[in-house]
């Protein structure tokens, strides 16, 4: 910026911020419409200008300067908060901005999506072979697909270890340790309290997880499960109602109706679905926050695509609600608050109340549902531990990353693992780096909050549910801190208890 002037007062410090907001909030407009449009295959803006445009912004050095030198004088609390998240904001950007780290993901997403597994000397797609795993009964062949699927590890393990240690570079120069200190530290999320959720999480499904163990085996008819029979056993072997049950044109009057029963207007919201065949079950995309949100879905019939679809009304309902006088406030909250936001709708679809009232179903079929999800859940959640725990010592530098994975599946999953494992075929190490833990946050916050709604209104959905929601956590975006607005709703801080309560006891 050539005109940049220092800010001399209060008043000029707020312009100043005023004016990033403004351009931060058209660019980011921009660029919404352009990812929007690129997926329904309609003209758009060049992605990448638009990333140099909020670049040019963002690695400002005098705007930097000015926020550093301004966060610790003496100020009203309100512009000292919105400081802080705005010098959280371009601290993220020194990284998400870099051209080198990006040139090098972007490399390693090339290969990653050009590898193509191949079975049996056969070609497959990736959820070809997610196919495979889930229905084959040959347990070779189930092995042989699981294999394949690890070569993606084998063949970008170099250039994934390249990233970590780039990564590290930057945290350093940023003055981190490394860049998990820095990562986390940037996500607003300790990882004392990571470590905690996780041990939480696991005490209470630990007996649980070992009848599922033995039951595998069991129904399997072999000693110890492997990695290659989770899947199979959860689709193939427990009983599940049949997808037709819930058909796909149910789906948006269920939500208008489920949403009626929590307090909410679905008519008065600024969302539009849009059907479109996506890569993703579903996808919300707000144009312009409180005013233009999208969702893109290409739904089929299956309760797991009412699950995805509410999650992402969730997310649209956030957006369309909250306080936008600040771009970078609005954003403020991390990654894992909005997911628990939407996860506290998408838990509808697995009430009980919700399965009989909408699909007529048994006792026999809700528990059916009921023990499918928990397997599945439980499951996700050890191995969301695992990729977390391992993606650390790899950027603390742990001389095997293969050896010391191996040492996690044994412990934490309870299985003997396939030697030496595979491990960076994880795209999500490349993509969303510190990113796995954010699927289990979002239950842990789900739930606490389901409970402080039965507690506050004696049922969950309720009437008082829609204002409860958006007074405690979304009207406010940024301006409280994610602690402070948990405590307050749910009169603690984040426990794993009604996670482990929700797993074991309903
Ligand atoms: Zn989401």
């Amino acid at each position: 910026m050539t005109d940049f002037r220092k800010p001399s007062d209060e008043k000029e410090l707020v312009a100043m911020l005023d004016s990033i907001d403004a351009r931060l909030e058209e660019i980011g407009a921009r660029s919404s419409l352009a990812h929007f449009n690129r997926l329904t295959g309609t003209p758009h803006e060049d992605l990448e200008a638009l990333n140099r445009e909020s670049a040019a912004i963002m690695l400002n050095a005098e705007y930097r300067d000015t926020i550093e030198s301004w966060r610790s004088r003496s100020l009203p609390p309100r512009l000292l908060r919105r400081l802080d998240l705005f010098h959280r904001a371009f601290r993220s950007a020194r990284i998400d901005n870099n051209p080198g780290l990006f040139a090098l993901a972007n490399r390693i997403e090339e290969k990653i999506i050009r590898f193509q597994p191949e079975l049996d000397g056969v070609k497959l797609s990736r959820s070809d072979l997610g196919k495979v795993l889930e229905t084959e009964p040959d347990r070779a062949r189930r092995e042989r697909a699981y294999r394949a699927n690890k070569a993606l590890g084998e063949l970008i393990e170099q250039d994934v270890l390249e990233l970590f240690a780039y990564r590290n570079d930057l945290a350093k120069e940023l003055g981190a340790a490394t860049y998990v200190d820095l990562g986390l530290e940037l996500a607003d999320l300790k990882e004392s309290e990571l470590d905690t959720l996780f041990d939480q999480v696991r005490l209470a499904t630990e007996d649980l997880w070992n009848d599922t163990l033995s039951d595998i085996a069991r129904k399997l008819g072999i000693s110890s499960p492997a990695p290659w029979d989770f899947s199979y056993y959860i689709h193939s072997v427990l009983p599940s109602p049949p997808s037709s049950k819930f058909p796909k044109s149910g789906i948006i009057p269920t939500f208008r109706k489920w949403l009626a029963r929590c307090g909410g207007d679905l008519g008065k919201l600024p969302i539009e679905v849009i059907e479109q065949d996506i890569p993703y079950g579903g996808l919300c995309v707000p144009i312009r926050m409180g005013r233009d949100i999208r969702i893109l879905t290409n739904p089929r019939d299956g309760l797991s695509w009412y699950n995805i679809l509410f999650h992402e009304f969730g997310h649209g309902i956030h957006a369309s609600l909250i306080d936008t006088s600040s771009h970078l406030v609005a954003g403020g909250d991390p990654s894992f608050f909005w997911e628990g936001i939407a996860g506290v709708f998408q838990w509808i679809t697995d009430m009980p109340a919700f399965l009989q009232d909408e699909f007529g179903m048994t006792d026999r079929e809700i528990a059916d549902v009921v023990r499918q999800n928990r397997v599945r859940n439980i499951l996700g959640y050890r191995n969301i531990a695992v990729a977390c725990r391992l993606e650390w010592a790899i950027y603390r530098r742990t001389p095997d990353p293969r050896k010391y994975l191996e040492d996690l599946l044994r412990d934490t999953i309870g299985i003997e693992p396939p030697e030496r494992p595979s491990w960076a075929g994880d795209t999500l190490y490349t993509t969303h780096p510190l990113y796995h833990q954010n699927y289990l946050l979002m239950d842990v916050m789900a739930t606490q909050t389901i409970d402080a709604v039965r507690r506050s209104f004696g049922t969950y959905p309720a009437p008082g549910m829609f204002d409860f929601v958006v007074d405690h956590y979304v009207r406010e975006g940024g301006w409280k801190p994610w602690r402070d607005k948990i405590a307050e709703a749910t009169g603690s801080p984040l426990t794993a208890q009604a996670l482990g309560h929700y797993l074991t006891d309903h």
